[in-house]
C-alpha cells in the first residue's frame, strides 16, 4: 500500500492517537531521506511541499519523483501541498496527481474562507484528493507565506460549522504554535484541540512543530493532533549537514559522499520524530 489519500493516513492515527510527521522536503534528496526513514521505522508518512518549493521544481516533476520513490514501499505515504492561498496552484498540483493540499485562506473573512474552501474541497474530492482547512493564521512566516501575527481566534461553534460545511479531511486551528524557531517557550492551547476533537471526529494539524518539547508533542497528539508538520528542523538539518561535512573534509570533492552524508542526517532526524510521535511501527 504505497501511495494513499491523506485521510487513509490520518484517520487511523487520529483513532489510535499517534501523530504522523508531515515533513517539508525541499528536493529529491530530502524526499528520499524522509521516505527511507519511514520505511526503516515502519511508519506512515506525509511528504509535504511548500509553494516555494513547487515553484522551484514544478508540480509535475515533484509528483513523478514521489510516485517513483514511494510507489514500491511497504509503508503508506501521501503527497501534500502546504499553505497555499492560490487556488490555481492547488488545482495544478491536484491535477498532476498530488494527494492533498492545505488551502490557506486564513487572511480572508470567515464567510469568504468558508465559501472558497467548499469550492476547493469539491474540486479535490472529484479527483480523489483531500483538503486541509485553516481559519486562523498560524504565527510566523514560512517560505514567504504568513505574517508575524497570529490570526484572531474564531469561536468554536464557527470552527465546527466550517468543518461540517466544507468536508475538509483535517483542520488546522491556531493553538499557540508558530512557524520558524521559537524565541521563548510557546503557550500552547491544549484545551482548544481537546474541545474541537471532543465535538467533531476530525484530525487536527499541528503547525510549527520544530522546537516543541516531546512532552508537548505527546500531549497534543493525545488530544487529537494527528498530522505534525516539521519544516524548520528539516531545513536546519539539511544546511548543517552540508556545512559540517564540508568543514570536516574541505578538500574532498566527492559529491555523492557529501549527499549520502546529508541524506543520513535528514533520515536520522525524521526517524527520531517518528519515534516521538508514536507512528514508528504503525505501518
Ligand atoms: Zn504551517
Amino acid at each position: 500500500m504505497p501511495v494513499v489519500p491523506l485521510k487513509d493516513i490520518l484517520q487511523p492515527a487520529f483513532a489510535s492517537r499517534y501523530g504522523v510527521g508531515a515533513f517539508n522536503i525541499v528536493d529529491d534528496l530530502t524526499m528520499m531521506a524522509i521516505l527511507d526513514a519511514a520505511t526503516e521505522a515502519k511508519s506512515p508518512v506525509i511528504i509535504q511541499v511548500s509553494v516555494k518549493t513547487v515553484k522551484m521544481w514544478g508540480a509535475a516533476l515533484l509528483q513523478k519523483s514521489f510516485a517513483e520513490f514511494a510507489g514500491s514501499r511497504p509503508i503508506p505515504a501521501t503527497l501534500h501541498l502546504d499553505h497555499c492561498p492560490d487556488v490555481n496552484v492547488i488545482k495544478t498540483c491536484l491535477e498532476a496527481g498530488w494527494n492533498s493540499a492545505l488551502f490557506d485562506a486564513s487572511n480572508l473573512a470567515y464567510e469568504d474562507n468558508l465559501r472558497q474552501t467548499k469550492e476547493v474541497v469539491a474540486f479535490a474530492h472529484k479527483l480523489g484528493a483531500g483538503v486541509e482547512g485553516e481559519l486562523e493564521a498560524v504565527r510566523g512566516v514560512e517560505d514567504d507565506v504568513g505574517s508575524g501575527l497570529e490570526g484572531e481566534l474564531v469561536p468554536t461553534e464557527k470552527c465546527l460549522e466550517f468543518i461540517d460545511a466544507t468536508g475538509i479531511e483535517c483542520f488546522a486551528p491556531a493553538i499557540g504554535t508558530a512557524h520558524g524557531v521559537y524565541e521563548k517557550e510557546p503557550k500552547i492551547n491544549f484545551d482548544r484541540v481537546k474541545e474541537i476533537t471532543s465535538l467533531r471526529s476530525i484530525p487536527i494539524v499541528l503547525h510549527g512543530g520544530t522546537g516543541l518539547s516531546n512532552e508537548t508533542f505527546r500531549k497534543l497528539i493525545q488530544n487529537g493532533c494527528a498530522k505534525v508538520n516539521i519544516s524548520t528542523k528539516l531545513k536546519i538539518t539539511f544546511a548543517d549537514g552540508f556545512r559540517t561535512y564540508l568543514e570536516k573534509k574541505p578538500t574532498e570533492y566527492d559529491p555523492l559522499k557529501l549527499l549520502r552524508s546529508v541524506h543520513a542526517d535528514v533520515k536520522k532526524m525524521a526517524m527520531e520524530f517518528m519515534e516521538t510521535f508514536g507512528s514508528a511501527g504503525k505501518a
